[in-house]
């Protein structure tokens, strides 16, 4: 079956002599795996670099039905995004959007929300003037919504108290449900979570219902971001087994 779709490119490994293995989170079939003949030799390969990580491309693949592996015929790319290879902020965090989507997403499970999120993503990093890195952050944020275990950040869980109109010092985040329990209540509950400041609990909370474009508009410091990043990193690993911590982010912690 002769199929076309959007997809962006997760992963890409050499294969043989002059072939690439190639992961794609693709709109129509979610992460599936093709085989680009020709695209490691210069001279032969005709799919340009649009097969690099993080592109965003318009595919046509020779579909196998029951096959993990599919043969790709076309590729080319639909939106340039020319800053990102050009900073390293933009340039690992948008590495390490893909390494997070290549460890959570299933085999060709399609959803397309997550799909024009992933695509949203890249744009706003490769827009973004500053705090590129954020677009991470909302992403995960609004993946969990995606996929149903979802933060509950406005009120505690317990006595219904605002949050926001509080200004808790800290509240407690409950991990296996993402609900906050307020310092009024948390010496009473004995569940167990990750205690997490007013301030951080604000910027999950405007991450969750404001556009990813906006989410660069914020800045934190860098032991706020260490926190905020540790926060969301066990929650993903709470939720879902076999997550490693990204690589890509490591990286950038390490040029910082
Ligand atoms: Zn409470």
């Amino acid at each position: 079956m002769i199929v076309e779709t959007e997809a962006v490119v997760l992963h890409s490994m050499n294969y043989r002599d002059t072939s690439k293995i190639v992961t794609l989170y693709s709109r129509k079939y979610g992460k599936i795996k093709i085989i680009a003949k020709g695209a490691k030799n210069q001279k032969t390969n005709k799919f340009g670099s649009s097969l690099e990580p993080m592109t965003h491309s318009s595919v046509v693949i020779y579909k196998k039905e029951h096959h993990d592996l599919h043969l790709l015929s076309k590729s080319e790319i639909v939106t340039p995004l020319n800053r990102i290879q050009a900073d390293s902020e933009k340039m690992f965090t948008g590495l390490a959007l893909i390494e997070l989507m290549n460890m959570v997403m299933h085999d060709e499970e399609e959803n397309e929300q997550i799909f024009t999120m992933l695509v949203g993503s890249l744009k706003a990093i490769d827009a973004a003037d500053k705090n590129s890195l954020n677009v991470l952050l909302a992403f995960m944020v609004k993946m969990f919504d995606q996929f149903g275990f979802g933060l509950s950040l406005e009120a505690c869980v317990n006595c219904s108290r605002k949050t926001d109109e509080n200004n808790f010092p800290s509240v407690l985040l409950r991990l296996s449900d993402g609900k906050c329990i307020c310092p009024h209540c948390s010496p009473d509950l004995t569940s167990t979570g990750t205690k997490i400041s007013g301030g951080l609990l604000k910027s999950l909370y405007y991450f969750q219902i404001n556009s990813i474009e906006k989410s660069s508009l914020i800045s934190f410091n860098d032991t706020a971001r260490e926190d905020i990043i540790s926060i969301l990193q066990s929650f993903l690993r709470y939720h879902i087994d076999g997550v490693r911590t990204l690589k890509s982010l490591s990286l950038l912690h390490s040029i910082y």
